[in-house]
């Protein structure tokens, strides 16, 4: 192994940076370290608005948990320990059950480039074709502000696929659309390994009728919900992307169309198209959803109309019937940072619920614009890069019986002692589509909602204890304390103005 020249890379200030503050000292780090393009690319992919920087989770989480899921693959992170400590312990917290590799540096590996050298040495020690299909290395904010050059990591050793890729903070707004930088950046590698010739073939055999791949995660049934209502169309359902191994990757391009369930996939979308293949927007939701998503995949596919027709005679009454059979009652704001809020949404209007409110921390693509023209029509405000503050205004302003949200949306409204429900664990991890979706949300909202006596008692028992600071246990009834607060106000604007003195000397 020839060592390359180190290249010196800017200093980067390490602490107090990132998430919290700053983002604009790294971007223009960044941009001065050569990382424009890929910066350019990600504005481009996934614009910014209020919902700028993580107001959740590290946006690399969503990147790092698709590495993760898959066979054959190891996962090395790049960037400050701090990071790598929160990261590695959501993973663990998710069930990762998996090595997360972490090249640590300092202020002196960092600048002299000496880091990537350490990063190279790592993934050359770790490719082993006996284990691995691929390795991918993530650079989080800092490294990335650095300017660390992943792009000529060596593209693979033995065998073994090297994907480098960008995912900071300052750069990629949510933990959904860093899935996507994965996936797309792993969509193009395999695209041009098939360019090149012949590739591997999937592990299960293909299906015979032309396949449509899924862009998006979710819960397991549903994608054998999909394929059966394919089926009458000649068509099945393709591997679902992020895929859960490297060769599912080739399948995934070798279809006939694709259908952008979750819509924020755009990197992953581009590459689909590069390889010739259509993509239709929105997902087979509810009755009218399902309508409407079978004649577009039917347009996309060339299937006759008389096709689509009888696909939609078999599955619509059964839908219609099951929507009337599980009603839900009361008003209901929602949001999430999936990107399935606008699906839920359309389910839970079909079912009888009052919508008001649709937040989503995904930006508005064209791939959701179906769902946001349905819901418009209906009166219904849909919020794209939706902030938190967005989502609990929405709360106050329309008192709903129910807030579907975040967790912190989910805190708010049980202080307030709305009923709530956390969209990713309980809404998002349930069948939404075809006539397995329709009703399948009822049973727990409907649960949710009746219980809102339970959180009246509870108000009328705890009511008043333990609010803002004097939350928390103590030996002593707790006492408001305001010349503390104002003591330590006055310690701040003078360290404030000492900060401002030091910075003219
Ligand atoms: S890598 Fe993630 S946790 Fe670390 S500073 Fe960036 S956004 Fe924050």
């Amino acid at each position: 192994m020839t060592a390359a020249p180190r290249a010196a890379l800017p200093v980067v200030p390490q602490d107090g940076l990132g998430c919290h503050a700053g983002a604009e000292t790294l971007l223009a780090a960044a941009r001065d370290a050569g990382k424009s393009p890929v910066l350019d690319r990600y504005a481009a992919d996934y614009p910014k608005g209020p919902h700028d920087r993580p107001q959740s989770m590290c946006p690399a989480f969503g990147s790092l948990r698709v590495g993760l899921r898959m066979r054959r693959t190891a996962t090395v992170l790049s960037g400050s320990a701090c990071c790598v400590y929160g990261l590695t312990f959501t993973s663990h917290f998710y069930g990762a059950r998996r090595t997360v590799g972490y090249v640590p540096f300092d202020s002196e590996s960092l600048v002299t480039g000496k880091l990537f050298e350490d990063i190279r040495d790592a993934v050359h020690a770790l490719a082993d074709p006996a284990l691995y299909d691929a390795i991918v290395v993530t650079n989080l904010c800092v490294p990335t502000a650095s300017g660390v050059p992943l792009q000529i990591l060596p593209r693979e050793i033995d065998g073994v696929r090297i994907v480098g890729i960008d995912v900071p903070g300052f750069g990629v707004p949510t933990h959904a659309e860093a899935k996507d930088v994965l996936a797309g950046a792993m969509l193009a590698y395999a695209r041009g390994e098939a360019e090149q010739g012949p590739v591997a073939a999937p592990r299960v055999a293909r299906a015979e009728r032309p396949t449509v791949t899924l862009l998006g995660e979710m819960f397991p049934a549903d994608p054998v919900g999909i394929g059966m209502l394919l089926e009458p169309l000649g068509l099945a359902a393709g591997p679902v992307v992020p895929t859960r191994e490297w060769r599912e990757l080739y399948s995934a391009l070798d279809c006939v169309g694709a259908a952008a369930i979750h819509p924020f996939y755009v990197a992953s979308i581009r590459e689909l198209h590069a390889a010739g293949r259509p993509v239709v927007g929105s997902a087979p939701v509810g009755h009218d959803g399902t309508a409407a998503w079978l004649e577009a995949i039917g347009a996309m596919a060339g299937v006759p109309s008389a096709r689509v027709a009888e696909a939609q005679n078999r599955f619509l009454p059964a839908i219609r019937g099951a929507l009337a059979a599980k009603p839900v009652r009361g008003r209901v704001t929602l949001s999430g940072y999936e990107g399935s809020e606008l699906l839920v949404a359309r389910l839970l209007v079909e079912s009888g619920a009052d919508v008001r409110y649709v937040g989503t921390a995904c930006p508005r693509t064209p791939w959701s614009e179906p769902d946001r023209e349905w819901l418009a029509a209906r009166g219904i405000h849909v919020q794209y890069r939706a902030s938190l503050e967005q989502d609990l205004a929405a709360m106050e302003e329309w008192a709903p019986d129910l807030a579907i949200g975040t967790t912190p949306v989910v805190q708010a409204a049980k202080e307030r002692r709305i009923p709530a429900l956390y969209f990713t664990n309980l809404i998002s991890a349930r069948p939404l589509m075809g006539p397995a979706g329709a009703g399948s949300l009822a049973q727990v909202v409907n649960a949710a909602m009746g219980n809102r006596a339970r959180f009246d008692a509870m108000e009328a028992f705890f009511g008043g204890v333990g609010r803002g600071e004097a939350a928390g246990v103590w030996q002593d009834v707790p006492r408001d304390r305001p010349e503390f607060r104002e003591h330590y106000q006055r310690h701040l604007a003078k360290l404030a103005r000492q900060r401002k003195a030091e910075e003219m000397v």
